[in-house]
């Protein structure tokens, strides 16, 4: 069976794009759901997800001292850039959180006295939802997402859906155009771009289109909200015409919506109004052409 990889993003937050997720994880048969919006995670909210298994996520690098091998000569706090080590009493110590294992002091000590070590970043989960598997991320306080925290839940989304032979992993990726997006979207089959009617809407999903072009990533665009500004709505299907992007979807604006999130419910769960209505329709759409 071929695995096929749908990755829902946005060009920037609050366009909806959690809310649409949610929805087609509700709708979607036999998947994986992999939530890579790393950052800031609000699937859970609707998924309410049960963990299963946690594996420890060691994506960055700190300085370490030893103590027995320093002078106390206090070259590497000179030389640190991001005034991570500081002379203590007890000695000259690092802080983890400001520490960006740039690996400058390591060459800069005389006395071989700093290593780099491998640090826990955080944790990546495989959790039980109401509508299957779910893989998703929780990162440490102070720790930053990298494209490589999304890359281990896309490979543990990928060996879940073999061991249960999942037809379909549903990427939820990160908003924006930085590094984790891009990790979200390597290889995928399509990527869902969800949009609003506003006046930077357009622009963002430019970014975002010519990054899906840029990696040779197919995409179709879904209008959240198309009826608050019709207008604008009618500027992006123009673009998307002329681009030669199908738009999958229009969602109209509903405060269902709201009351679902509030509820913690996927929308199509929690009501059969307006938008689970355009919603299954998006997803039948996008069935068919991925
Ligand atoms: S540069 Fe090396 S020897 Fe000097 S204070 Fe730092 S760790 Fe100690
Ligand atoms: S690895 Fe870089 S950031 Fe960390 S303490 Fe050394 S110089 Fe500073």
């Amino acid at each position: 069976m071929m695995l096929k990889q749908l990755t829902v993003i946005s060009g920037k937050g609050g366009t909806g794009k959690t809310t649409i997720v949610g929805a087609l994880a509700c709708l979607a048969d036999n998947k994986v759901i992999a939530d890579c919006d790393v950052d800031a995670p609000d699937l859970h909210l609707l998924l309410q997800p049960e963990v299963i298994t946690r594996e420890e996520f060691r994506g960055a690098k700190v300085a370490v001292i030893d103590d027995d091998a320093c002078t106390g000569c206090g070259s590497c706090a000179d030389i640190c850039r991001f005034s991570a080590i500081e002379d203590t009493p007890s000695g000259f110590t690092v802080s983890s959180v400001r520490c960006e294992g740039c690996g400058a002091c390591v060459f800069g000590c005389e006395q071989d006295a700093i290593a780099l070590r491998e640090r826990i970043s955080g944790y990546t989960l495989v959790s039980q939802t109401r509508y299957g598997k779910m893989v998703h991320a929780e990162l440490k306080v102070g720790e930053e997402a990298s494209g490589k925290l999304v890359t281990a839940v896309r490979a543990t989304a990928e060996r879940v859906a073999d061991e249960e032979g999942c037809e379909t992993i549903l990427i939820d990726g990160s908003p924006g155009i930085g590094c984790p997006v891009i990790a979200s979207l390597t290889g995928v089959d399509l990527a869902l771009v969800v949009t609003e009617p506003t006046m930077s809407g357009l622009h963002d999903l430019k970014r975002i289109i010519e990054v899906t072009r840029h990696f040779g990533i197919r995409s179709a665009v879904c209008i959240n909200k198309y009826d608050l500004n019709e207008a604008n709505s009618m500027e992006i299907m123009d673009y998307c015409d002329c681009e030669g992007i199908p738009v999958a979807g229009k969602i109209p604006y509903d405060p269902e919506v709201t009351r679902a999130m509030v509820a913690g419910m996927p929308v199509v769960e929690y009501s059969d109004g307006v938008v689970s209505s355009a919603i299954r329709t998006l997803w039948q759409y996008i069935s068919r052409i991925i």
